[in-house]
């Protein structure tokens, strides 16, 4: 992580920002500087394969670093920051200027992961979750997507190794800077498809066009209901596309690339946590057979404007036994972080209550805090 963690006033806008910045870009502001055209190799080296902020870099000459420093900015101005579970997880509440969207870092020992956002907010309202408690406030571009897994890198002594795009937002509504910065993370990062996992609330249409492109990207739907009447009230947009056509996409999604799906299933007590609805779930899920058989549950987190609460562990247990008797594969989610709010959306509700978007200044530029 850098020693500094100043954040500098708004610079005005000279070209694409630091991880906006394509290979062309980069030989093109090297050449405006007088640099040899080496440098432009180098600078991409420094920016994607080394795990330092191109400010505490020492293989550029220093007065090109520091030309480069001002003519490549950052988009993302650290708010908080907070670690947490012997320094393996870390969240980041960033400001990109006129919203504010969350990163987390989880470090074990084999993988590191970043969880990114795709929006500021989301438009889609699923009553559990704090950030469509908030509304949408605008997409991420692409660069701010890959710049949370640069500025997360920056801060882990491990290599990133996965992305999952689990945060604020919903990916697949944000598809042209979610496809970009999926395209990028292999490019550019170097991170195999199989190692990016795309998390939708089962937004049919984006998942037709991730079915489309031809990398083996992971794919998780939020499921949380065995049935529409429930679904409905979970998750609004199941008005819009039920159960039937969600599983219908998840499942041309896998067949194309030859992926399982992972289904994820927050667990409200007294509301989705019965043994039966466990079992109605296993029925759903059945017609997809070997390339849907992984359900993922995540006991619910608390948020502000959602009375429920998680089920006890023995409930859970009951639900993820009936699961698995019915031949599923079941993971829960570890509640990693809950002591840093590390939940989708929450840091933002803790520091910023669900309100009117929160209108900032503009083009703050910062380096990792
Ligand atoms: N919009 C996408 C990705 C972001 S949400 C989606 O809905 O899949 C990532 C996951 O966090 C989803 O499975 C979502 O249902 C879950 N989630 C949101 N709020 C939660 C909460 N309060 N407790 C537990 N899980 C939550
Ligand atoms: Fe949006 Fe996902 Fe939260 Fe639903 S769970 S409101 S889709 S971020």
């Amino acid at each position: 992580m850098s020693a500094a963690g100043s954040v500098r006033g708004p610079r005005p806008a000279v070209g694409p920002s630091r991880y906006g910045a394509g290979r062309d870009d980069l030989v093109a502001l090297t050449a405006a500087l007088g640099a040899p055209r080496y440098r432009a190799a180098q600078l991409w080296d420094v920016l994607w394969r080394r795990r330092r902020p191109l400010e505490d870099d020492t293989t550029l000459p220093a007065a090109l670093r520091a030309e480069l420093v001002a003519r490549l900015p950052l988009r993302l101005a650290p708010v908080t920051v907070r670690t947490t579970d012997a320094g393996r997880t870390r969240k980041w509440l960033w400001s990109t200027g006129d919203a504010d969207v969350e990163t987390v870092l989880m470090c074990s020992t084999r993988r590191a992961s970043v969880c990114v956002s795709t929006q500021a907010g989301c438009a889609l309202g699923c009553t559990f979750c704090a950030t469509g408690q908030g509304g949408l406030v605008r997409n991420l571009a692409a660069d701010e997507i890959l710049e949370q897994v640069m500025r997360a890198q920056h801060a882990g002594a491990q290599r990133v190794t996965h992305v999952v795009f689990m945060g604020m937002g919903e990916p697949l509504a944000n598809w042209a800077a979610t496809r970009e910065a999926l395209a990028r993370l292999q490019s550019d990062l170097g991170i195999s498809a199989r190692r990016l996992t795309v998390s939708t609330v089962g937004w049919v249409p984006g998942m037709r066009r991730l079915a489309a492109v031809p990398w083996p990207v992971t794919l998780a739907v939020s499921l949380h209901a065995p049935d529409d009447a429930l679904r409905d009230e979970l998750v609004p947009v199941n008005r819009r596309w039920p159960l039937r056509e969600v599983l219908a996409a998840a499942h041309a999604c896998a067949q194309t690339r030859g992926r399982r799906v992972t289904f994820e299933y927050t667990l409200i007590a007294g509301t989705n946590d019965h043994p039966g609805q466990a079992r109605a779930l296993a029925r759903l899920l059945a017609p997809l057979g070997p390339l849907g058989r992984h359900v993922n549950l995540i006991p619910l987190n608390p948020t502000p404007a959602f009375p429920g609460r998680a089920p006890d562990p023995p409930r859970l247990q009951r639900f993820a036994a009936a699961l698995a008797d019915e031949g599923l594969r079941v993971t829960v989610r570890r509640t990693r972080g809950a002591d840093i709010d590390a939940a989708c959306g929450q840091l933002r509700t803790r520091v910023h209550p669900p309100g009117p978007a929160r209108r900032a200044g503009v083009g703050k530029n910062a380096r990792d805090g």
